[in-house]
């Protein structure tokens, strides 16, 4: 039997991070060859990934917009206050200004959102005036240009205004719908594998013998999948035995992605690299210096013929699929899902890389860890604007989903400090 990559697979977060990223940029730069698109509703497009531009179909705003309620002035008139102008016109939003011309000594009344009439350069807010029947009285002066946008100012007609490749979220979709675009291509979601592995794993409807656990990390995948833009394909559970785990890679590598979970540790019946090295799989990392997930597996396999996933520059092949080995432990599949697996998927998805953003809150009360690895803690975040805090929630370790359910983030240790104070900021990373 071949033998298991050696540790020097075992890598930083940092490093591992980057690799899972090079790669993913790759999967992105052959995108236009291997995603196809649909044409979807504005809001069914929610949370797909832009596979079209969406450009200004004319100047934004379309006409000079009043941004406050009050009189349209030439701003030379009001030069000297108080001024009293004569009122010609009244306009509101949606109104046609074509007709009015505002002539020197005169005024409109305006409203937020409608259109600037010919001559006025300035609209003067209503609490600085007072009015008589045909006159208002301007008390505060003001410089031309002030409290309207002029057309065109916001985007020209023609203007790129969302790039393909961005998730569509509530404000590109106000966007799409502002140029008139009631539908949109998208890219067709990855299909990605969920495996589970263990000879004690059932299913959730099953009664479970004592010793017997629940699959609950099929689900947790599933709705993570989704979430990062991912179609879930759910796979039966392979047990701990090399040749019904290897049929049922080989399916899972039918998929876009194959993400496995178990059977990664050190355990005489953890199989799944085994396997893989039996299939001739690269390995871009077999390991992470993080916890939870410290066993976490990353590389490439095909079902049939052994390729790698091509560079770039090379032509792309059908057959070779990313996989990762995720750890079995309930909170360490969630995290090394939310690390690594994440951006592979938006990627797959076609979706332009997003940072892994951290928030910064303190530190309820001080926190104590080994050194050697970058964790990422079940955490209760509380508080609000600067009085944000956080501290960790009680856990048994990786395996207890019950800490998850009562926390609400993680906290982001680095793997210096031996012990961060009680008032340090701290980073944390929402789930
Ligand atoms: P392993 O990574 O296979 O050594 O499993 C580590 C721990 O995670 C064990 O306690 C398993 O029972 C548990 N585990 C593995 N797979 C699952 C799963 N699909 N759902 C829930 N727990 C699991
Ligand atoms: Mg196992």
């Amino acid at each position: 039997m071949s033998s298991i990559p050696p540790p020097a697979g075992v890598v930083s977060f940092e490093e591992a991070r980057r690799i899972v990223e090079e790669h993913a940029a790759q999967m992105l730069s052959v995108r236009s060859s291997v995603n196809a698109t649909e044409n979807v509703d504005l809001l069914a497009a929610r949370g797909r990934v832009l596979a079209e531009p969406i450009s200004a179909d004319r100047d934004f705003p379309p006409f000079a917009r009043a941004t406050r309620d009050g009189y349209a002035v030439r701003a030379a008139d009001v030069q000297t206050v108080p001024a009293n102008l004569e009122v010609v016109a009244e306009i509101k939003a949606g109104d046609d200004v074509g007709p009015i011309t505002i002539q020197r000594g005169q005024a409109a009344s305006i409203m937020t959102g409608a259109s600037l009439p010919q001559g006025a350069d300035a609209v003067v807010m209503i609490e600085y005036t007072s009015t008589s029947t045909k006159f208002v009285e301007i008390q505060r002066s003001i410089t031309s240009s002030e409290n309207f946008v002029p057309r065109g100012a916001e985007a020209h007609a023609g203007k790129l205004l969302v790039e393909p490749g961005r998730r569509m979220d509530h404000a590109l979709i106000a966007t799409a719908a502002a140029v008139g675009k009631s539908r949109l291509h998208v890219f067709r979601k990855p299909r990605v594998a969920v495996l589970s592995t263990g000879d004690e794993i059932v299913e959730i409807n099953a009664a479970p013998a004592a010793t017997q656990i629940r699959n609950s990390n099929s689900y947790s995948l599933a709705a993570q999948i989704e979430e990062a833009g991912g179609e879930a394909v759910r796979l039966p559970t392979a047990p701990d035995e090399p040749k019904r785990l290897r049929e049922l890679i080989e399916k899972g590598l039918q998929c876009d992605l194959l993400l496995m979970t178990g059977g990664v540790s050190m355990g005489k019946y953890d199989l799944v690299e085994q396997v893989l090295v039996e299939m001739n799989a690269e390995f871009y990392f077999t390991g992470a210096r993080i916890q939870p997930g410290k066993p976490i597996v990353f590389g490439s396999c095909s079902a049939d013929t052994p390729v790698r996933v091509p560079l770039a520059n090379e032509k792309p092949s059908s057959a070779a699929k990313y996989f990762f080995g995720l750890p079995g432990n309930p909170v360490s599949t969630m995290v090394t899902f939310r690390l690594f697996a994440q951006p592979m998927i938006a990627a797959l998805a076609g979706a332009l890389p997003e940072p892994l953003a951290f928030l910064k809150a303190r530190l309820k009360s001080e926190v104590r860890t080994k050194t050697g690895l970058t964790r990422f803690l079940p955490a209760i975040l509380s508080g609000e604007f600067a009085n944000t805090e956080v501290e960790l929630a009680a856990w048994q370790g990786s395996g207890d989903l019950a800490a998850l359910a009562r926390s609400n983030c993680y906290m982001v240790i680095p793997p210096d400090p031996e012990r961060i104070p009680a008032g340090e900021w701290v980073s944390v990373l929402l789930p």
